[in-house]
């Protein structure tokens, strides 16, 4: 296992009183052992710890995994439960928010009286949340291809385009310019369309005076990018730009207030304090941000129901919206490394307000 990253595990069984983890979860085994696979396992005692795949995996496993042990298995879970016997081991600790209840239930089954499985859920989620130089490098990598592909199909905002041919276009610079897929689907959303916070881009084409909101990213070494700029096309309305204004001002806000020891609540509250007082309270309807990584969306969570506090080495996005239906609406999105005073941008598209002629 990557050394430094071993030390975490051991905390957790430590503090979980475990003898030993399973991980099926693949982001965390890729976390722990750089495997970057579909299909494997891997299981970490206190003594040692033991990549499991199927035949399928075994060149690919030798030649990156980092792990004391290979082992291939002809079954997954008679391979693990075997694993664990060789290892002497009883109290055992699996992804409780990821896990399937089946898997669960077969675990249980084939080991009655021999293994004590627990489901570990909150502390686990803690794992991947600080970055090492790392991390940070390959997420700040996948923020300047965002950049980059933006600044390329600029000059195709304009009325007659499709959403769907935007999203497109955008997928396509980023491969081209090294992305290893797209973060997640695109999302896409012009003028009455951008009331869907998750509006996915559809076959309507642009039009004067829409605003268009364009959330969008890729991926570098597993890191994920994730992004939104909102920017209009010809003039828009004293109320649309009343509804922009207010997004970017408690954006900012938020991104001054990052800073470590604040509560993921009470960051959350600058910018939902701020949209509250100018009268769209209702209209922001999701949480102010997330921990992006080897997953799009990972701890920590930014709402008014999170607990816990951010840290330096955290990579989180700030993304206050404002959704009316029937309408429209703006979402403006940073994803930002949390420093020892403050907070360091990693993604870079401009987020004044932006008028393309229309
Ligand atoms: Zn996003
Ligand atoms: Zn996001």
């Amino acid at each position: 296992m990557i050394i430094e990253r071993k030390v975490k595990v051991e905390d957790l069984l430590t503090e979980a009183n475990l003898d030993a983890f399973v991980f099926f979860d693949l982001a965390n085994i890729r976390y722990l052992c750089d495997f970057t696979g579909t299909d494997g396992v891997l299981v970490v005692s206190d003594q040692t710890d033991s990549f499991l795949s199927d035949s399928r995996y075994q060149t690919q496993a030798q030649q990156q995994v980092k792990s004391e042990n290979l082992v291939c298995y002809q079954k997954k879970l008679d391979g693990i439960i075997a694993e664990l016997k060789r290892l002497d081991v009883r109290r055992v600790g699996i992804e409780s928010e990821t896990l399937t209840v089946s898997t669960w239930l077969e675990l249980q089954k084939k080991t009655i009286g021999k293994i004590e499985w627990v489901p570990v859920g909150k502390p686990l989620q803690r794992l991947r949340a600080v970055k090492d130089r790392d991390e940070i490098d390959s997420l700040e990598k996948a923020a300047l291809l965002n950049l980059q592909a933006f600044n390329e199909i600029e000059s195709l905002i304009a009325p007659g385009i499709s959403e769907k041919e935007l999203a497109l276009a955008l997928e396509f610079s980023l491969k081209h310019r090294g992305g290893e897929a797209k973060a997640f689907d695109f999302i896409v959303a012009s003028g009455v369309r951008g009331a869907l916070p998750h509006g996915l881009p559809s076959e309507k084409l642009i039009e004067p005076g829409d605003l268009i909101t364009i959330d969008f990213g890729t991926r570098v070494n597993g890191y994920h990018s994730d992004e939104t700029v909102t920017v209009a096309v010809g003039d828009v309305n004293s109320k649309s730009r009343d509804i922009y204004d207010t997004v970017l001002e408690a954006h900012d806000l938020a991104l001054e207030a990052v800073v470590p020891g604040i509560s993921l609540l009470a960051l959350d509250a600058v910018a939902r304090d701020y949209i509250v007082r100018a009268g769209y309270g209702d209209y922001f309807g999701h949480g102010l941000g997330h921990g992006v990584g080897l997953e799009i969306h990972e701890y920590p969570s930014l709402s008014p129901k999170s607990e816990g506090v951010i840290e330096e080495g955290m990579v989180i996005t700030i993304e206050p919206g404002i959704y009316l239906p029937g309408y429209g609406g703006v979402r403006i999105e940073d994803t930002v490394v949390v420093t020892s005073d403050g907070y360091r941008c990693l993604t870079h598209i401009s987020k004044q307000f932006k008028q393309f002629p229309a």
